[in-house]
Order: C-alpha cells, then structure tokens, then sequence
C-alpha cells in the first residue's frame, strides 16, 4: 500500500519488533513475572514518548532524557515499580512525576484509574496529550505539586512516585488504602537512592528495600527544595 504525505516516524514505523525483545529481556533478564506488567510493556509504544531524535534507541536498556531536564525512566525500572504495585484491573492508582506520560500508560493499561501529577506545566500537558493520542482515556495528568498527593481522589490501592526524595511523603501514605503499597526511591543523593516499598497496615506502615535505584529529584514541599 502507498501512502501519501508525511507522517510522524512513530506512525509510519511501529518498532513491534524492538518491543517485543525489550518485553522478552523484562521476562529473561531482568526476571518480571506479572504477566500484565509485560503485556502492558509490550503494549504501549515507548517510542511516542521521546523526542523524535532518539525514537530509534526508545527500547534499549536504558533511561533517555526528555524535555525540562528530566527523563523517562529505564524500561525496567518501569517495570519493576509497575510489578511491585500489585496492581488489578479495578485499581485506583496516583503517579507523581508523569514526565514523558510513559509510565503512566503503562499504569492505565493494567488499573482502572490512574491520577497523575507532574510539577512541570509543559510535560504535563505533553503527557496528556500524548496518552489521549493513543486512546487511553482512563489516565488524567494534573500540574502541581505531588509531594501533597490528591486528596480528592483517595485512598488509592497503589502510589508510584518516579522521582527521588530525601524521605517517604506522608501525605502519600496517608492517600493509601489499608493494604495499598507505595513505591518510592530515597535516597540523601541521587548515587545513594533506594527504591522503597510501604504497605499500609490497619496499624501503620511497612517498609520493604527493593534496591538501588537513581532518579532525577523530587522537588516539593514534601521533597527537595531544589
Ligand atoms: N516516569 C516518567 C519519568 C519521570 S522523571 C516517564 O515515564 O517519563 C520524574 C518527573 O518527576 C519529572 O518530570 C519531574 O518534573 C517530576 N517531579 C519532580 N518533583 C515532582 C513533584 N513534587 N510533583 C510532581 N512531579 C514532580
């Protein structure tokens, strides 16, 4: 079939393949095991979340930056915080540091609903617009501060936070539902993160260490200062 005009590259080319290997490297490699986390990965086309020059290198094994000195995380890393979730299909889950929006399809395409936030108006708006484009409806980007949570929509079953703060926000444990996880890196620098899992309890909190980890930093009021 001929086509005519110019389109985007990230419609005249899907990147199936590429996706599928970087799907098959979650499940060998990096050993993810929620069937939905990799069905999700293998669903949402990574490459219509970077800039346009670096399209071709949207599926290696590493994280790429993105406008407003920011990036969009690792492959696995997104996996790896989307497993510990536990999410379900009637979840209700917050994202704070929507960035690129990459992450939070991957969150839409496994939960009922996900909330997100992201500190820096222009990727919020990106990000939105980015996820209506390719049909989720089930995912909302909001501009502020994150750090806070978003009452209006609590408790969630599930909370991600996609950049680094010096302690857990308790604004976001107390968004959560009884038996809800937050999963968060901290860390006093970017080299020392720790990727943190808390479950709420009836009586408090857990805390679960899932590794080193790297993020840009989480600026707010609950966060850093810069
Ligand atoms: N998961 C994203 C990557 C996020 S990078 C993706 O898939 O592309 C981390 C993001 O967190 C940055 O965009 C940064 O602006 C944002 N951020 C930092 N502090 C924040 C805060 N307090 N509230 C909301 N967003 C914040």
């Amino acid at each position: 079939m001929q086509t005519t005009g110019q389109q985007p590259s990230h419609r005249s080319q899907d990147f199936a393949i590429p996706r599928e290997r970087m799907a098959e490297r979650l499940r060998d490699h990096y050993h993810i095991k929620d069937l939905k986390v990799l069905e999700a990965m293998r669903a949402v086309p990574r490459h219509a979340f970077v800039p346009e020059a670096l399209q071709s290198r949207a599926y290696g094994d590493h994280a790429l930056p993105i406008s407003g000195s920011q990036t969009i995380s690792q492959p696995y890393i997104v996996a790896r915080m989307t497993e510990l979730l536990e999410l379900k299909q009637e979840s209700r889950v917050l994202e704070i540091g929507a960035g690129s929006g990459y992450q939070t399809a991957v969150l839409a395409k496994i939960a009922g609903q996900v909330y997100s936030i992201e500190r820096i108006a222009d990727l919020a708006r990106q990000a939105q617009g980015r996820i209506r484009q390719l049909g989720i409806y089930n995912a909302t980007v909001k501009c502020f501060d994150g750090t806070l949570g978003w009452a209006t929509h609590a408790p969630y079953d599930g909370i991600l936070v996609a950049a680094g703060g010096p302690s857990v926000p308790e604004p976001l444990v107390a968004q959560l539902r009884i038996g809800g996880r937050l999963v968060v890196p901290i860390g006093a620098t970017r080299e020392s993160q720790r990727l943190i899992r808390v479950i709420k309890t009836a009586t408090g909190s857990t805390q679960e260490d899932h590794g080193a980890c790297a993020f840009v930093p989480l600026i707010g009021q609950h966060g850093w200062t810069s």
